[in-house]
């Protein structure tokens, strides 16, 4: 093998995929439908089917879904086009920046709260504390990180008993189940990004909405529709935010695939924790009994030497990445405009730490086995 192994190889996927998708193409061509054609419809029905969720919406960007779903949840829970500076979102401070982003641009404020080291999810027990000490909460954005679901059982009870929300950012995890269940089928809605390099992609950039609530479902439809089901006559402030028809052809042609690339990147996982179990500089991912992890990212911990790490890697021609190198709220679009509860310290140790590993659900053996002997001789 030449002896590089990519983070992601898209091209190779492709090429895996590529009959089904290019048929899939050639029809879309050749019926001209390029806005909000039958494609699009038939996705909605069997994502929402995939995850058992009532109603898929889909939209431009996981961004987009996330915004859509606050602003529906505004206009539902608040009768107002955007939430105002006094509702508080809690969200992780350890994710990337359209999360927080995404509560800005519905009106609200993030209200940043730490992570659970192990899991680099929220940390429930600092979710609890938080309800307590922060003004205002109106919602909660779980992110199911890297694959990994968040405690939705923990998470729902918590959110019944104050009446908050719950909007999952499902952007990394299409397929993950909390208990059987799937992520994002589990909250008032759940937002799906449909980027290239998520568990789920196509060619540019899409993304979903999926809720059981049909009200809700409505009005993220009209708001990604200029705000109104007549666009010459609008309710509400509404973007242009529709995911194409031919994103939706790819992701036909890909979704029925997605349940088995998402176990080989599961089996992927096993044979790197097998192989670096007795590496005792760094700490590798966990996989919860109750979870069904997708890893969208395999993410190690690399205490004290991370930036020489990967430097030696890269070096061995094995890529890595550094998701995410700062944590939100050191941020300057957040200052001044979130709230922090607490210390955040394992938010920002985790950035300091944290290497994600080459992970690709056509990686083969010796790929898998390159990247290991390259780090602990690195590591050495
Ligand atoms: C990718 C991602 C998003 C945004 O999705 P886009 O489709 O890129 O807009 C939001 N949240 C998380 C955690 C993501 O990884």
């Amino acid at each position: 093998m030449d002896k590089k192994v990519r983070l992601l190889d898209l091209g190779r996927l492709y090429c895996s995929q590529k009959k089904e998708i290019d048929d899939s193409l050639a029809a879309c061509l050749a019926s001209q439908e390029w806005i909000l054609g039958k494609p699009v419809a038939l996705l909605e029905e069997k994502v929402a089917a995939y995850m058992g969720s009532a109603f898929g919406v889909g939209c431009a960007s996981g961004t987009d879904a996330l915004v859509l779903a606050l602003r529906a949840l505004a206009l539902k829970t608040k009768g107002t086009e955007y939430f105002k500076r006094t509702d508080r979102i809690i969200t992780s401070p350890f994710t990337f920046t359209a999360t927080g982003d995404a509560i800005l641009r519905a009106g609200a404020t993030p209200a940043f709260v730490d992570i659970d080291p192990a899991t680099f999810n929220l940390d429930m027990r600092k979710v609890d504390e938080a309800l307590d000490a922060v003004e205002g909460v109106a919602g909660i954005i779980p992110v199911h990180l890297f694959g990994q679901p968040c405690d939705m059982e923990a998470l729902r009870a918590t959110a019944e008993a104050g009446k908050f929300f719950i909007v999952e950012d499902t952007a990394q995890s299409m397929g993950a189940r909390w208990k059987g269940k799937y992520a994002a089928s589990i909250g008032n809605a759940g937002c799906l990004s449909f980027f290239p390099s998520k568990n789920l992609g196509c060619f540019g950039d899409g993304g979903m909405v999926v809720t059981n609530d049909r009200e809700l479902a409505e009005t993220v439809r009209m708001l990604t529709k200029h705000g109104g089901k007549d666009k010459y006559n609008v309710d509400h402030i509404g973007y242009n935010s529709r995911l194409d028809t031919i994103q939706a052809a790819v992701l036909n042609a890909r979704l029925p695939a997605l349940e088995g690339l998402n176990a080989s990147r599961r089996r992927i996982a096993e044979r790197y924790l097998r192989q670096l179990k007795e590496e005792k500089k760094i700490a590798l991912p966990v996989s919860l009994p109750d979870a069904c992890h997708v890893y969208n990212q395999f993410t190690v911990r690399v205490p004290g030497r991370r930036d020489e790490v990967q430097k030696k890697l890269a070096e061995r021609g094995v890529s890595s990445a550094v998701y995410y190198p700062m944590p939100l709220h050191r941020m300057r679009v957040f200052q001044g405009q979130s709230v922090v509860h607490g210390e955040l310290a394992e938010a920002e140790k985790a950035c300091e730490e944290v290497l994600s590993l080459p992970m690709d659900p056509l990686l083969e053996d010796r790929e898998i086995d390159f990247v290991c002997e390259s780090l602990k001789e690195v590591l050495k």
